[in-house]
């Protein structure tokens, strides 16, 4: 399983540390099915790293919770490279996020493409980008340019994977560059 196939993610209510996503996922066997990953499962482990860097929202920036930078992800992260990154659409910029915030996830109209709900966490809104299988499965792997939905989603407006794939197929793209910093 990869994380482009991934359709739903839900942080569940009341586990804490760490907290606990039901993940619904598009299966080989044609079904979706449900599974629970823990936060460090989503976020730390496709990096190879324990959870010992933070997401310095002021900053933009993964800073470390220890001094010790042991291997090339975290010099890379050190470097100021993004794992991930998602288009803002309401903030228009880009902002670095990690797999825990993705919320819906659908293979888009174009080819390969893979439409992901992205809650900002800056900002608190919804985005809806077009990116490649790629970027969503290979950290530091990052499209040169994204496709982004051109409206202003909140929180309640796409409550099913319906809705979403709805506004997926319908919805007008421009395309966004999303510059590293
Ligand atoms: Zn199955
Ligand atoms: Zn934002």
């Amino acid at each position: 399983m990869k994380l482009h196939d991934f359709r739903e993610l839900e942080r569940l209510p009341g586990a804490a540390h760490p907290s606990v996503y039901r993940v619904r996922y598009a299966c080989a066997c044609g079904d979706d099915h449900l599974g629970l990953l823990s936060h460090d499962e989503l976020d730390w482990a496709p990096l190879g790293l324990r959870p010992s860097l933070f997401l310095n929202l002021m900053t933009d920036r993964l800073e470390p919770l220890q001094d010790e930078f042991g291997d090339l992800a975290a010099r890379r992260i050190g470097a100021g490279e993004w794992p991930w990154s998602f288009f803002c659409y309401p903030e228009e910029r880009p902002r670095p996020m990690f797999p825990s915030m993705f919320w819906l996830l659908a293979p888009g109209t174009a080819d390969g493409s893979i439409g992901v709900a992205v809650r900002c966490p800056a900002c608190l809104n919804v985005s809806i980008n077009i990116v490649s299988p790629e970027h969503v499965d290979v950290p530091f792997h990052n499209d040169a340019a994204v496709g982004v939905v051109r409206h202003v989603f909140r929180d309640d407006a796409l409550r099913s994977i319906e809705r979403f794939e709805a506004e997926l197929y319908s919805a007008s793209f421009d395309a966004r560059r999303l510059e590293l910093h």
